[in-house]
């Protein structure tokens, strides 16, 4: 829906024949107007950010056209040869602003070039008056809860996820950020009245899921894995598809298990698929993709342990997330070294610190500052 969406300035209004590889779409929800540039993978690129004027050079040929746009952000789009290729000329509203251009994966063979040109706030030309910066607020899920153990093995689950979460909290506050925790307590989300544990256990879910809204601007979700062969080490996943069964019968065991787990499990899935086909819930999950990373690698550095990877899979707990949404597996319950490393406060304080540093070092890099309108 929102690729048709995204077509309608070039079928509609335009008798102009653009570069297939070049093609924008106005978001005035967000406030912003997107380019995007697709090229065949290796096609040289350079982006020149100048006052009025933005400048791409792509190194492919293209018609010279002049293009008046009827847009918020920009004005209109020049396309004038440069060397063997193409300079797009994006000569911008006054007071819009383009944003760090970026890169996301393609079509076969191909790689996006993204770039956001900012509305101007209220059409006026002068700089916008400073906002203070909003303190970062973080989402910290305690995986499980009340009636729902989670995994039992040398620890049990909904125990230690509860300690991490309260730990990281901790860390985090000290920094001056905001954390607000799905649970902080043993118990889980779903209202009193409800006696069936499948439907509380969607209607849990569910109400963590949508925790992800609002004003918020990263969500980590903390679980403890199993194996049925004991298995060791810390991995971390956000919101997408997997061939993998391993992975996969790990998500269905975290969205509840059995057939309720399939279920919300190829509920999950299809939003992944979703995503996956819209250009922003993309640069989202890659902005999750990128948290995940530099949480396991904090994690990774503070215990010395195996690093099992980041992936992807359909966990329901990530679904709605429209801001940058991870699901951390510290370690399994049954192994036998890492079962009883689990249940020793000293070691949890590790886990702590890596879940916390990562969050602060993608808080303060400030590139998610934008994902939070
Ligand atoms: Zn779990």
């Amino acid at each position: 829906m929102r690729r048709l969406l995204w077509m309608l300035p070039l079928l509609l209004g335009f008798a102009w024949a653009a570069p297939s590889w070049l093609r924008w779409g106005a978001h005035p929800d967000e406030g912003f107007t997107r380019f995007v540039f697709e090229l065949p993978l290796g096609t040289a690129y350079e982006t020149a950010p100048g006052g009025a004027v933005y400048r791409v050079r792509v190194g492919l040929t293209a018609q010279p056209e002049t293009l008046k746009l009827d847009d918020a952000a920009v004005e209109r789009v020049v396309l004038a040869p440069a060397g063997d290729g193409t300079e797009v000329q994006l000569y911008l509203q006054p007071g819009a602003s383009a944003k760090k251009p970026f890169v996301l994966e393609g079509p076969e063979g191909h790689f996006r070039l993204v770039l956001d040109v900012l509305h101007p706030e209220g059409g006026e030309a002068a700089p916008p008056p400073k906002p203070k910066p909003p303190a970062p607020i973080v989402v910290l899920d305690p995986g499980h809860g009340g009636p729902d153990p989670g995994t039992v093995g040398y620890v049990v689950e909904k125990q230690v996820t509860l300690d991490l979460a309260l730990r990281v909290k901790k860390i985090l506050e000290a920094k001056g950020v905001e954390v607000v925790l799905t649970r902080d307590g043993d118990y889980d989300l779903a209202p009193k009245g409800v006696k069936d544990l499948h439907e509380r256990k969607i209607l849990d879910l569910d109400k963590r899921a949508e925790m992800t809204n609002g004003n918020r601007n990263l969500f980590v979700s903390i679980h403890v894995n199993s194996a049925e062969r004991p298995a060791r080490g810390i991995e971390v996943y956000y919101l997408g598809t997997t061939l993998d069964d391993r992975v996969l019968s790990l998500a269905i065991a975290e969205n509840g298990g059995g057939e309720l787990g399939v279920r919300l499990t190829q509920k999950a899935e299809s939003t992944a698929e979703a995503a996956l086909a819209d250009l922003i819930a993309q640069g989202n999950l890659q902005f999750s993709a990128r948290l995940a990373d530099v949480i396991l690698e904090r994690l990774i550095e503070r215990t010395g342990t195996t690093n099992r990877g980041v992936h992807s899979a359909p966990f329901y707990v990530l679904r709605y997330a429209r801001i940058p949404a991870v699901l951390v597996e510290v370690g399994f319950a049954n192994h036998p070294t890492e079962g009883r490393l689990l249940a020793r406060a000293d070691y949890r304080q590790k886990l702590a610190e890596g879940i916390a540093e990562g969050i602060l070092e993608v808080l303060q890099n400030g590139a998610f500052a934008a994902t939070n309108p």
